[in-house]
């Protein structure tokens, strides 16, 4: 039986909501999925739930949400065109984002895969430091500072095929730092990651935008020596 991606999501929603596969589910007042339309030309995804999404249920609510919103209508992104969530499910302890040791995101980000293979998005945008590291760099090493990622275009062909990904300041950063600047450079890589869904959707492409190419190193060469000379 062929489902739908609404049915789809659904289903692997439902998983997510009973899923106790990292210690992160005993924090958690609810596991929050995601919200926006399945066929969403534009992902936008964060670090982990917050104290409002955790109590709503749902992604980018709250003060940060009216932030996010704000950037979106002023690069004039529509509602309907936009999918948000987040790399974790679960919100963790005192919001604190579990160190690269535990195993939650590497867990979790399996889900979001999952999410981002259903929904096809033409563009997705990173928001913040966690974002960029989990989906983008997993595998790869160290991400660069966030300063210089924002705004930046990438693709990772090994996990995402020809999708391609822009870095912002995650909404919250941007109401505790109120900086004009990480604003500013934040709303352009909005404005770009727009245009550049618009372009795909019509069937173009912007080859003048100039995006990185992440590539994973490959496997170590373990040289084994014959027991028989
Ligand atoms: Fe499961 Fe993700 Fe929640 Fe961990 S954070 S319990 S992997 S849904």
């Amino acid at each position: 039986m062929t489902l739908t991606p609404d049915e789809h999501l659904n289903a692997l929603a439902d998983i997510v909501r009973g899923c106790t596969s990292c210690r992160l589910h005993e924090c958690r007042k609810q596991a929050v999925f995601g919200r926006g339309v399945s066929n969403a030309s534009m992902m936008i995804i964060g670090g982990a739930p917050n104290e409002d999404e955790d109590k709503k249920g749902e992604s980018f609510v709250g003060k940060i949400g009216k932030e996010l919103s704000d950037l979106l209508s002023i690069c004039e992104v529509p509602d309907t065109a936009v999918y948000l969530t987040s790399v974790l499910k679960c919100r963790p302890e005192k919001n604190k984002f579990p160190a690269d040791t535990e195993d939650c995101a590497p867990l979790c980000v399996g889900y979001l895969k999952k999410q981002i293979e259903v929904i096809g998005p033409d563009v997705i945008l990173l928001a913040g430091k966690h974002a960029l590291q989990w989906v983008l760099y997993q595998g790869i090493g160290a991400p660069p500072d966030i300063t210089r990622a924002v705004g930046q275009h990438y693709r990772r062909r090994d996990r995402f095929g020809e999708t391609r990904f822009v870095v912002m300041h995650h909404p919250n950063d941007l109401l505790k730092n109120k900086s004009d600047v990480d604003r500013e450079t934040s709303m352009t890589a909005v404005s770009s990651a727009w245009h550049h869904a618009k372009a795909r959707r019509e069937g173009q492409s912007t080859p003048w935008v100039r995006f990185t190419d992440l590539v994973p190193p490959p496997p170590p060469v373990f040289q084994t020596r014959s027991l028989f000379r």
